[in-house]
């Protein structure tokens, strides 16, 4: 497939609780990114209607069987709940794509088969990760036994609307507890469905609730309230950290947090394939047009290797094809809203006005009347204090700094804020190890960049780019409340 036509779309503008669409009166203008059109309103939930959803999701959790049920039947319904969400490719995958940053063509072979795949991952833990016998005297038994939290409120970011709400919610939903799950006011209508396919996969109604706003009103309103066990959240640093104060202060109550990044990629000159290595650094800054988490917004290369890296990358820049999500052809994504097109550039500009070389790219792109592209852009002559190297863009930026000695590339690899991937490029095993032991980052490749299909392997920010795990039996396990029992059982 296969372009559409995105009048074709269908947008609910609802609320999902207690397993039913709510309508309600739209108050915010959704628009399109790749072409600037308002294609639906949301309504927003206020602090009353955030209430009543949690209620309703304590109740569902204390009432309906979920967490007491056999936990292979909890994992049998949450697998005919990622089938059902393969079989619905045909409407999920333009829905995900419409009013998105996601090209229909990486919506049909990625998006949604990897988070029907996700679902089906994190079902498999429900009847094999538990609780542990404890090693105590002989006249005693001492357990951990683990519990659902009860309502866990899940919130997402807009960069992959699908796969960022169901790295929270499978895991959630696995071990037992009852979500709420706030989309981005940017893309807020594909996880709807996915709701509708839980209930219809044999989830009982108000386990798994949607609930639609902005993050002042309606994410700061179920953050507090009191009967959210825990919050789940995946965004940019500052709205982590308002977040963790809400907790903090309606609480405490735990967080997990996956936030910004500003990752490294450290290219030794003795890398093993120097155009594989280019296309791989091009295609980890231009992926979604930049705005994931994990990009490698700072190329770090050894001076022996600048120049054939640096040609072959803007080599690999110029195929890319910018168009927007509904065209099969395209390769180079929208940025997702005007505001954020304006923000790329004013980055561009002071980190320029910081002495910074524009080597290609560095404007917007005009030829997509009305949407917001922005050109594969590569900054030279930046130093560690430049803005461009210092700030998250969220955008295809890529800056270049060199370096000649492994220390050097090290120190420069070093962000003083963030700290959530890095990747390695050597054929020298002993430098790629000691890379991997001082890059101070949850996530370091080597010889690679991006993860791969296995979602055993978790992710995570050091410093302030999270708090906690994503994906692997670590994203598991932070669902679960663990209880200490000790038994007397006496002497015979
Ligand atoms: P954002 O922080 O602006 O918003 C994320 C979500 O938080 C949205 O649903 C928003 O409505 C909500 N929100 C905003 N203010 C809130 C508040 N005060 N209380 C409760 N909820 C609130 O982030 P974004 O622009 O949607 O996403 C981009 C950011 O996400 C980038 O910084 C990116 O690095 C980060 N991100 C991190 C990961 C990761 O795994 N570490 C993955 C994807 C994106």
């Amino acid at each position: 497939m296969t372009s559409f036509d995105p009048q074709s779309v269908p947008v609910r503008c609802a609320h999902f609780i207690g397993g039913q669409y709510r309508d309600g009166a739209p108050r915010l203008d959704i628009t399109r990114p790749s072409d600037g059109q308002v294609y639906a309103g949301l309504p927003v939930a206020d602090a009353d209607l955030v209430d009543e959803i949690v209620e309703n999701a304590w109740n569902a959790f204390k009432t309906s069987d979920w967490r007491s049920r056999p936990p292979r039947e909890r994992a049998r319904v949450m697998r005919r709940w990622a089938d059902l969400i393969e079989a619905d490719t045909a409407i999920l995958a333009p829905l995900e794509a419409v009013g998105s940053t996601r090209p229909i063509g990486e919506c049909l072979s990625f998006d949604v088969p990897f988070a029907a795949e996700g679902v089906r991952f994190f079902a498999e833990f429900a009847d094999k990760v538990g609780g542990e016998v404890a090693s105590t005297a002989s006249d005693h038994l001492g357990m951990q036994i683990s519990e659902p939290y009860g309502v866990i409120a899940a919130i997402a970011p807009w960069n992959f609307p699908l796969n960022m709400a169901c790295w929270k919610i499978a895991p959630a939903l696995a071990a037992g507890n009852a979500v709420v799950l706030k989309p981005s006011e940017m893309t807020p209508f594909s996880c709807l469905r996915m709701a509708e396919l839980a209930v219809q996969a044999g989830l009982p109604p108000g386990i798994f609730n949607v609930v639609q706003g902005d993050g002042r009103t309606t994410g700061d309103a179920l953050c507090r309230h009191p009967k959210v066990a825990k919050v789940t959240f995946t965004g940019s640093t500052a709205t982590g950290a308002s977040i963790m104060s809400a907790c903090a202060l309606t609480g405490p109550k735990p967080v997990t947090l996956e936030l910004g990044g500003k990752s490294p990629q450290l290219v030794f000159a003795d890398a093993p394939d120097l155009i594989r290595t280019a296309r791989s650094i091009a295609r980890a800054i231009t992926g979604n047009a930049g705005q994931v988490c994990v990009s490698g917004s700072r190329l770090i290369v050894q001076r022996a290797a600048y120049e054939p890296l640096v040609a072959e990358i803007q080599r690999a820049f110029a195929l890319l094809q910018p168009g927007r999500t509904w065209d099969s052809h395209t390769s180079l994504a929208p940025i997702i809203s005007a505001t954020q097109l304006q923000r790329i550039g004013g980055i561009v500009e002071r980190a320029q006005a910081a002495g910074a070389e524009v080597l290609c790219g560095g404007g917007t792109d005009p030829r997509l009347e009305g949407g917001c592209f922005y050109q594969p852009t590569l900054l030279g002559n930046v130093d560690a204090r430049n803005p461009a190297v210092l700030e998250e863009i969220f955008g295809p930026v890529l800056t270049v700094q060199v370096f000649d000695d492994e220390e050097e590339g090290l120190a420069l690899a070093d962000h003083p804020v963030y700290g959530l991937a890095a990747g390695v490029h050597t054929a020298d095993l002993g430098r790629a190890l000691r890379a991997v032991r001082r890059l101070e980052a949850g996530t370091v490749w080597v010889n690679r960049y991006g993860r791969s299909a296995d979602w055993i392997i978790p992710t995570g920010g050091y410093k302030r780019s999270g708090i906690g795990k994503d994906l692997g039996r670590a994203a598991y396990e932070a669902n679960l409340r663990f209880k200490s029992v000790l038994i007397d059982i006496g002497q015979h």
